[in-house]
């Protein structure tokens, strides 16, 4: 009977398919598998859309999470500083100044991460 063989991702040599290790260097074979299907495309229109709708949504989305917190820190800390000398319009300006803001770096980033991906 014949042994089932593959090829190491590692290292390249032929090895065993039932090996759940590389004998030549040790690396394990099963993590390679587990981590293929989490390279997932991303939605950009999502990621725009969701920065529209809340500030640092779409960061928040393409799990870059300390970007999404900077966009929202920024936007409340303006609004917080400056809230008593604006009014109820000119604090509406600022918030969707932001999200909008937010939406653009959302879009770049959707776009570099899918092209990271391929
Ligand atoms: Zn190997």
């Amino acid at each position: 009977m014949e042994k089932k063989t593959k090829y190491c991702p590692f290292c390249g040599n032929e090895i065993d398919s039932a090996y759940l290790n590389c004998p030549i260097c040790g690396k394990s074979q099963y993590s390679v598998m587990e981590i293929k299907p989490k390279h997932k495309k991303k939605n950009m229109l999502l990621a725009v859309f969701l920065s529209l709708l809340f500030t640092g949504l779409g960061q928040a989305y393409l799990r870059q999470w300390f970007r999404g917190l900077a966009f929202i820190i920024s936007a409340f800390s303006i609004v917080l500083f400056l809230g008593p000398y604006l009014t109820d319009e000119e604090i509406m300006i600022v918030g969707v100044f932001f999200g909008i803001l937010s939406a653009i770096d959302a879009y770049f980033l959707a776009k570099k991460i899918n092209q990271s991906s391929v």
